[in-house]
């Protein structure tokens, strides 16, 4: 506060907002973009990572260390660091570990941004990626630049599930870090850290916000490891913002609930959708007849003696193409919308949206139907949305 009577001076020094003794029950939105120091000292000894503190909100913001706590608890994680999407976390984190003449090893199906990353923004760089379908081409893969094995626990569109401990096995052999993309799965299906993952990658827009509203991407696994994505944060600038933190932190305390349902609701959605003889293929890990079944159920956690095997399904109509655009066409309740993990079923048709630049041989060679639509199953009642599918299926 100023002593000032002149009312610029007043209005540029406000009296300082109340500090409270009580802890709140909500989480504070701390929408500063930078905080007070006593003296010129303390402000670059907390500057110079010296000293504990907050400096600036590009470098670190109380509302979003809660988020970033909050998931890091759930995930097993020692420490965690946030951004301000998905592709944020996983650019910053390839960036802070890779440098020119290093090398990637990394599944040949894997989400889009990442994909075009490692095919084209680091070659430029003069890192290289090789792609690899298998534990056993990853491992063969290897080379002695490798600094870097990759995977997503569960596979955009084909649901593929990843070997974590024989990728573990592979980084390790490599003396290269194994960093897992596990959005599809959310920390209440599976933690990659306890199957040997060095750093896991969400993007927080999914499951953790769960709600569609907000956009943010977290990295967790060791102090150290975080200490390296945080300086990397810094320059290249991709923070979350204190508001979606509230929004994403809000969304965690209710994440199992909603997993758990999306999860039930989605093994009972695959199991009456692989019955329909209107279907040529469905893809979930959580029937019995799909390559990723024992792999998921090792992995994966499990509720009452039951595995959660995710919420993602992915539904081929047999028909071609167009039967895949007629189905989502005809549906109801599950909309036609990107994104995934959120209240509301949302459908994608593979080939037209998401693998737009794969034609059908292509496509076939990627284990993807020309039809498939691969369904974010919401919270809706489950024999509501078989209802809807099995109406919007063609006869
Ligand atoms: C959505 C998604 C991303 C990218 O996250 P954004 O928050 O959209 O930047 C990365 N990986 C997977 C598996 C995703 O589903």
């Amino acid at each position: 506060m100023s002593d000032s009577d002149d009312v610029y001076t007043r209005a540029a020094h406000l009296p300082d907002p109340p500090v409270p003794n009580e802890r709140p029950v909500g989480l504070p939105v701390y929408r500063t973009s930078a905080f007070v120091f006593g003296s010129a000292e303390e402000y670059a000894d907390v500057l110079g990572n010296r000293a504990p503190g907050y400096v600036y909100t590009r470098i670190d913001n109380p509302t979003v260390d809660a988020f970033g706590s909050a998931v890091a608890f759930l995930e097993g994680a020692a420490a965690a660091q946030c951004f301000a999407s998905g592709m944020a976390a996983i650019s910053t984190t390839l960036l802070t570990f890779l440098s020119a003449g290093d090398h990637v090893v990394a599944p040949s199906s894997l989400y889009g941004g990442t994909y075009s990353m490692l095919a084209h923004v680091l070659p430029r760089f003069g890192v290289e990626t090789t792609f690899a379908a298998s534990v056993e081409e990853a491992a063969a893969a290897v080379r002695p630049a490798t600094r870097i094995v990759y995977g997503e626990t569960i596979a955009n569109p084909t649901l593929t599930v990843a070997d974590l401990s024989g990728l573990a096995a592979v980084a390790r052999d490599a003396g290269a870090l194994l960093v897992v993309d596990s959005t599809f799965a959310s920390p209440v299906v599976c933690r990659p850290l306890e199957w040997g993952a060095d750093v896991v990658l969400h993007s927080a827009t999914k499951y953790l916000g769960g709600h569609t509203d907000a956009t943010g991407g977290v990295a967790l696994g060791s102090a150290e490891l975080m200490r390296q994505i945080r300086a990397m944060r810094s320059d290249l600038g991709g923070s979350m913002a204190p508001d979606e933190a509230f929004l994403l932190h809000r969304g965690v305390a209710t994440l199992p609930l909603r997993v758990d349902r999306q999860c039930e609701s989605a093994l009972a959605f695959a199991t009456a959708m692989a019955a329909d003889e209107r279907v040529e293929a469905v893809a979930y890990p959580g029937l019995p007849n799909d390559p990723g079944h024992a792999l998921a159920t090792k992995q994966f956690d499990a509720r009452n003696g039951s595995t959660r095997y995710g919420a993602i399904v992915t539904v081929a109509p047999r028909g071609g193409r167009e039967a895949g655009v007629a189905m989502c066409n005809g549906l109801r309740l599950a909309l036609n919308a990107t994104s995934l993990g959120g209240t509301v079923s949302k459908v994608s048709h593979v080939a037209s949206t998401t693998h737009r630049q794969l034609d059908d041989a292509a496509l076939r060679a990627a284990g993807i139907a020309p039809s498939a639509v691969r369904v974010s199953i919401g919270l809706e009642d489950p024999d509501d949305l078989v209802a809807d599918f099995t109406r919007a299926l063609m006869p």
